[in-house]
């Protein structure tokens, strides 16, 4: 089921190490989340590789375990110290922009970062529709770690019997409305269609009884169309009372590819091929949330930014050694929903992430979730220590690609694609 890199291809062969000891290669990683983190300790797999990782922030941030922060029942932030392998190079900064003529990273503090090659993976934001009146002004987003501070400060600050409105009940509305519940919170979920749409229907009727037993009250079918400051409207005109909104429904990504010139799909992330090099690059390759591999991105998660993350820099590694690149692999195992500390439903699925009626409640799935939380960062501290650990898996079959790839200049683009300039 898993795979493991083939070093030796990776590394090239003799005569070319040779040359390679009189140049250094520079690979500059953007963003240094899990994707991120895993690429760049997996790049130590050569040793005439200089690694540079631009993040903004000094930490690590465990988005998985953000509805922790805010609820105050776990931290979401790592010391990037002991996760990052000998000799990457961490620059706190935010890239500004790519300048792939010049091969250059402009960072808001004014420096410049060249590169060789680069891996962009800047990850997903929260995103708070600017079509729903009052939502940027009121709802609070929860997917950053500043997001999430400045939620639980607000939190805080409200009485404990205070309506709490989650809107949005995917995995993370979902675990966001559970955690508030087990705090004894007063909370109203506005699923806007469906709890849960990613379970099985027994999955799904699962994780319903535990939060109903807590209290939350599941508003399946129903639409926020406007944020007060103390309410929120419904589409059918309906007020109801919400001391505090968050706002979980829709992800967006940072913008900037795009604003690099470089062609994303239409919600901005990098469009790349098979390989996961941009369309318009060879030297830039993706991974995470902000990739868009062949137009037909993967599930935003925690669970494929991983699997992605080595296997850009084994793209990376393949270009440098000469050798053609691998076509990405990958596959779903399910997915994980904490409810609470005690309680969580892993939905196990099909490997093209179509879920199966199998699943584990109660307090062994939170034994297992919390085992896959602490997994993720124990993957990313075992690739600091030895480059090349990290698998993924084999994957099911990939929607039909839309894009061609090519090593020696841009890939070519179908008709079928879709982009933004
Ligand atoms: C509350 C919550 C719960 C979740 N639970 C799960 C779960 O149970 N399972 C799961 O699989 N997924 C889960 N997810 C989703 C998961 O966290 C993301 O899909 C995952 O973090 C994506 O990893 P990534 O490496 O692509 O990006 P990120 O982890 O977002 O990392 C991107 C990094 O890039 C940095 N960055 C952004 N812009 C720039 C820039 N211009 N310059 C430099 N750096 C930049 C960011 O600051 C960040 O550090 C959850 C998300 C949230 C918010």
């Amino acid at each position: 089921m898993s795979h493991r890199a083939d070093a030796r291809c990776l590394e090239g062969n003799t005569h070319e190490r040779s040359i390679m000891t009189e140049k250094r290669t520079r690979v500059v990683v953007i963003g240094g989340g899990y994707a991120g983190t895993l690429a760049a300790n997996h790049l130590r797999l050569r040793d005439d590789v200089d690694i540079t990782l631009i993040n903004p922030r000094p930490q690590f941030v465990e988005r998985i375990r953000l509805h922790q922060l805010v609820a105050d029942s776990g931290s979401a932030t790592v010391d990037y110290a002991t996760l990052l392998g000998e000799g990457i190079r961490l620059v706190v900064d935010a890239a500004e922009r790519i300048d792939t003529a010049s091969r250059t990273v402009a960072l808001a503090s004014g420096d410049t970062v060249a590169y060789d090659y680069l891996i962009y993976a800047v990850g997903s934001t929260g995103a708070v529709p600017a079509d729903v009146p009052g939502a940027a002004e009121f709802a609070y987003p929860i997917a950053e770690l500043e997001y999430a501070q400045r939620l639980r400060t607000a939190l805080d600050e409200l009485h404990a019997d205070a309506p709490v409105t989650v809107v949005g009940a995917g995995l993370t509305g979902t675990e966001t409305a559970a955690e508030l519940a087990e705090q004894g919170r007063n909370v109203t979920l506005v699923c806007g269609g469906r709890l849960l749409p990613s379970l099985s229907q027994q999955g799904r009727r699962s994780a319903a009884k535990w939060l109903r037993k807590r209290g939350v009250k599941i508003l399946e079918a129903d639409v926020v169309t406007e944020v007060r400051q103390h309410a929120v409207v419904f589409a059918d005109g309906a007020v109801r009372p919400s001391a505090l909104t968050v706002w979980t429904a829709g992800f967006g990504v940072p913008d900037l590819a795009a604003r690099s010139g470089l062609r994303t799909d239409a919600v901005g992330r990098l469009l790349t091929d098979e390989t996961l090099t941009s369309v318009d690059d060879p030297r830039i390759v993706a991974a995470g949330d902000s990739a868009s591999p062949s137009g037909v991105p993967l599930r935003m998660s925690c669970q494929s930014a991983s699997q992605l993350g080595p296997q850009a820099a084994n793209t990376v590694l393949s270009r440098i050694a000469g050798t053609e690149p691998a076509a990405m692999q990958y596959g779903f195992a399910g997915s994980n929903v904490s409810l609470g500390r005690r309680a969580a439903v892993i939905q196990f699925a099909r490997q093209d992430d179509t879920a199966v009626r199998f699943y584990i409640p109660g307090r062994l799935g939170a034994a297992i979730k919390e085992a896959v939380c602490k997994g993720t960062v124990w993957g990313i501290r075992r690739e600091s220590r030895k480059p090349g650990s990290s698998f993924w898996f084999k994957g099911g079959p990939r929607p039909e690609p839309n894009v061609t790839s090519t090593t020696s200049g841009p890939s070519t683009v179908t008709s079928r694609m879709r982009t933004v300039s």
